[in-house]
């Protein structure tokens, strides 16, 4: 994991286990008692409301959500994520490049959201420690 004084880069398997150990109560004697569970969405800000066009390498493309609908999801307590500015391959880019990429989607989720977001999901699940670490210091 790689910290700075806002945003933290972590890897999926290490959010999850967080996320499991914040939001799933367990009952003493009988098992699972209650289970609250929280979701994040990984918004690609700058298709926002159009379509998945990756997903057209493998099947059909499928519609995203727009702003209004990430409002609504967020108000409901669903947590809204990075998922970069345009869904490049981020280690096919440049140390600017990715500082844009970053930048610019937490930009565009603050302007749009009102939020500032400390999650990123890593277009194509690609990341280095070279990226990760741009990302925490200055994306
Ligand atoms: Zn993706």
């Amino acid at each position: 994991m790689t910290n700075s004084s806002s945003f933290s880069v972590v890897c999926y398997r290490t959010a999850r286990s967080a996320m499991a150990r914040e939001h799933v109560r367990m009952g003493a004697d009988n098992g699972p008692e209650r289970a609250e569970f929280s979701a994040t969405v990984f918004v690609v800000t700058e298709i926002v409301g159009r379509t998945a066009a990756w997903d057209a390498l493998s099947s059909t493309a499928l519609k995203l959500m727009t702003w209004k609908n990430l409002r609504d999801l967020n108000s409901k307590g669903i947590a809204i994520g990075s998922h970069s500015s345009c869904h490049k391959d981020l280690l096919t880019l440049s140390s600017e490049e990715v500082v844009a990429e970053g930048g610019q989607a937490r930009v565009a989720l603050r302007e749009k959201l009102d939020i500032d977001t400390k999650a990123i999901a890593f277009p194509w699940g690609r990341s280095n420690g070279a990226v990760r670490e741009i990302l925490a210091r200055r994306g």
